[in-house]
């Protein structure tokens, strides 16, 4: 029984086709757009360097993994479309900046964001290649140095000791998946924790503050008031670092802390400042950006 592609096996020739990845041509080599199967069996067309066809065991597979590769060949299909329009229209026209940038890196600012894919810094805040060194993870959680090393807190250390960037940012956001599961874990769990409930519960006084204020609101209320309380904990934080500290006190080193809400695109905006109070240092200041 022969195939003739039709459908999403066409579509996928024609995908591959835009990407020249060699598929179609190697399909035209065949001189002609059929396959042959056997009576039981179907066929996956496969990209180069493999066989060109491959005995799946039915037609309903032979569907889903081209569905799934069509799928994959469009995604990396955009990319590549997206990094050569990049290329074009960004790269090259800058091309001196660009130059520069391979060379070296001398950011002003490093950004320390929640993993979170909508939440891109660059994205929001409008940084350009050189200008932001970031990190990001779950629920954008800075511990204390008395914890230990984290990936982050070596980011920091290279972002203030070595590029000496002159802000940080510490940025949260509404909806933040992280603080979700910290704010419904059991706060006596943690040994059967999965390692993102451990992570996460590094905002544990956060939470239990949040708890203690608002304890008549909606889980949803809460998380959206521990979203917050959370970040001017990382801010906090990041003054047990002494060269941190060190750089905040001498006014090398500016730090503030970002609520970027999706819902309605405002950003509330803290800054670290000095308190005789509060062990030397507190968050004030509070702006919307809306
Ligand atoms: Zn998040």
């Amino acid at each position: 029984m022969a195939l003739t592609l039709c459908g999403r096996a066409r579509r996928l020739v024609s995908a591959t086709s835009v990407h020249k990845n060699g598929f179609l041509h190697r399909l035209q080599q065949t001189g002609s757009d059929r396959f042959q199967f056997g009576e039981a069996k179907a066929i996956r067309l496969l990209p180069r360097r493999t066989n060109m066809v491959q005995e799946l065991g039915s037609r309903d597979n032979f569907l889903q993994h081209n569905r799934e590769i069509e799928t994959s060949y469009d995604f990396l299909g955009e990319m590549r479309q997206r990094f050569l329009r990049f290329k074009r229209q960004k790269y090259l026209p800058e091309i001196e900046k660009f130059q520069a940038l391979a060379i070296a890196q001398s950011p002003k600012v490093m950004v320390i964001g929640c993993a979170d894919s909508r939440v891109c810094p660059s994205y929001v805040l409008g940084f350009q290649p050189g200008e932001a060194f970031t990190i990001r993870n779950v629920a954008n959680l800075i511990t204390p140095i008395e914890y230990g090393p984290t990936e982050t807190n070596s980011a920091l250390e290279f972002a203030v000791t070595t590029l000496q960037v002159e802000y940080i940012i510490v940025m949260g956001h509404s909806n933040c998946g992280g603080i979700a599961a910290l704010m419904s874990h059991p706060n006596h769990q943690e040994q059967k924790s999965s390692l993102v409930e451990r992570w996460v519960m590094n905002g544990k006084a956060a939470k239990l503050r949040t708890q203690a204020a608002s304890s008549h609101l909606s889980f949803d209320e809460q998380c959206r008031r521990c979203e917050k309380e959370s970040i001017k904990d990382s801010v906090m934080n990041l003054i047990t670092y002494p060269w941190v500290r060190d750089r905040v006190k001498r006014g090398e080193l500016k730090i503030h802390g970002c609520y970027y809400n999706l819902s309605d695109c405002s950003l509330e905006k803290w800054r670290l400042s000095s308190d005789t109070i509060n062990n030397g240092f507190c968050v004030s200041d509070r702006e919307i950006w809306a």
